[in-house]
């Protein structure tokens, strides 16, 4: 048995891979603030020795901007991809810190210990859960059981600006048989999750614009076009009664949800009396008829994510204002098409215009839904090696949210990607106090050890 010893390991050696994180999160690689960007390079750097002690070929790649590390190992075996970044959110506002957010420590909490620092689990934690597998192995058995390449990005979060461009550069070093990404969480606090679909997002702004000035509504109104009133017009027409998205032909390319799906969605019991009630609501506002499980991972939205006009400062101004605007997304599901729904968004707005409005667009990007492959033997076996590390089976489950990397493999290297993650709801990643549960790094790294194991046995 060539697990049992490895996992043997990574109980006795949890001490230490932990004191290997904590010197790793001291580094304050915020990426999207240039006073940091000699610490991005010192997170970088420290990575590649790390995995040059395990014995990976390891390298920091410069790009125009953080560097990129890329790792390999070579050997036999199937050849898998680990993704992960290095890079971490701002710590603002620092006073509602309890502690320094790069003098990380472990701490007791009601819930166990915890590891508090900025990027504990977004993704220092979590890319440290990868590389600790990898160290056990290693050191039981000398070799690692496959051809492992690992990459580490260092502005993830702030856009990405450098990825697609690297990717196309490296194509051949960078593609592999599948891409492993460990940036996600558990679903609900003891049940792996592997993500096996993604929403695509479409960002659009417009202003619909009436009279030439801002007019007095007193001397004006009731004889002039009021912006603001055909902005609320539009808005309102973007959903039915039903809330079904009303641009035409939206729906093209929106699957139903699979049976077998559907079962296993239902078998997560997932309470969205819970759900809405942490947010102070109660009552799902999604399409009639649909789960609402299926209203945030398999149905596609359109949102209002900000709308201004006229006067919206303090005390109270008559004016009829020349222009009306708004910010609006939608979450694209299946094989949703986002430049035809720009297309049509725009078309159908301008269609609404009364006489003497005119209205211009601007385009806030445009990205289509994910779909994992989970038919690739990968996920099964996954799936597998995660339900024995848990204490519940290995869910497929759905993200509302888009996390574009899987779709860079797919588009540009032609690779499929599995999303697996250990963080959990409450590790206020982005936000003050982020922490890591110390079990969620443990076992974790039992979780790669097995999985590797389950995919190369
Ligand atoms: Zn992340």
């Amino acid at each position: 048995m060539t697990l049992d010893p490895v996992l043997a390991r990574i109980d006795a050696d949890l001490p230490q891979a932990t004191d290997r994180l904590l010197d790793l999160l001291r580094i304050p690689s915020i990426s999207t603030d240039p006073a940091y960007q000699g610490d991005c390079g010192t997170a970088a750097d420290w990575l590649v020795a790390d995995l040059q002690s395990i014995g990976f070929e390891a390298s920091k790649r410069a790009t125009p901007g953080h560097p990129m590390v890329v790792a390999h190992t070579g050997g036999d075996g199937p050849h898998i991809l680990f993704y992960g970044h290095y890079d971490v959110q701002p710590v603002d506002p620092l006073e509602l810190w309890d502690r320094d957010p790069f003098d990380p420590q472990i701490e007791d909490t009601a819930k166990g210990k915890v590891i508090r620092g900025r990027g504990s689990s977004d993704d220092k934690g979590q890319l440290m859960t990868f590389v600790e597998a990898c160290r056990a192995w290693k050191a039981e058995h000398g070799q690692l059981p496959a051809n492992i390449t690992i990459f580490f990005e260092g502005e993830e979060e702030s856009g990405s600006p450098s990825l697609t461009p690297f990717m196309e550069e490296n194509r051949e070093e960078l593609t592999a048989d599948i891409a492993l990404i460990c940036d996600t969480g558990l679903y609900g606090d003891s049940t792996p999750a592997i993500i096996t679909q993604l929403r695509g997002l479409l960002g659009e702004e417009l202003t619909i614009t009436g009279p030439n000035k801002d007019l007095h509504s007193g001397m004006y109104g009731g004889l002039a076009m009021n912006p603001a009133r055909v902005l609320a017009r539009v808005i309102a027409a973007l959903h039915d009664e039903n809330g079904r998205i009303t641009v035409p032909d939206f729906y093209d390319g929106v699957p139903e949800l699979s049976n077998e799906l559907a079962a296993a969605w239902d078998d997560l019991k997932f309470d969205h009396k819970d759900f809405l009630g942490e947010v102070g609501l109660s009552v799902p506002a999604g399409e009639v008829g649909r789960r609402p499980l299926e209203m945030i991972w398999s149905r596609p939205t359109c949102e209002v994510n900000g709308m201004w006009s006229g006067y919206t400062g303090d005390g109270f101004k008559t004016v009829l204002p020349s222009e009306a605007s708004a910010k609006i997304s939608f979450r694209l599901v299946g094989t949703q098409d986002p430049l035809k729904i720009r297309e049509n968004f725009r078309k159908m707005v301008q269609d609404m215009l009364p006489a003497d409005c005119t209205v211009s667009f601007s385009d806030h990007g445009a990205s289509a839904a994910g779909q994992m492959t989970t038919t690739h033997p990968a996920f099964d076996q996954a799936r597998k090696a995660l339900s024995d590390e848990w204490p519940n089976t290995a869910a497929y489950v759905g993200s509302g949210g888009s996390i574009p990397i899987a779709g860079h493999f797919k588009d540009i290297l032609d690779m499929d990607a599995m999303l697996i993650g250990f963080g959990k709801d409450d590790d206020q990643i982005h936000s003050p106090n982020e922490k890591y549960d110390l079990s969620s790094f443990h076992k974790g790294i039992r979780s790669w050890a097995r999985i590797l194991d389950a995919m190369t046995s």
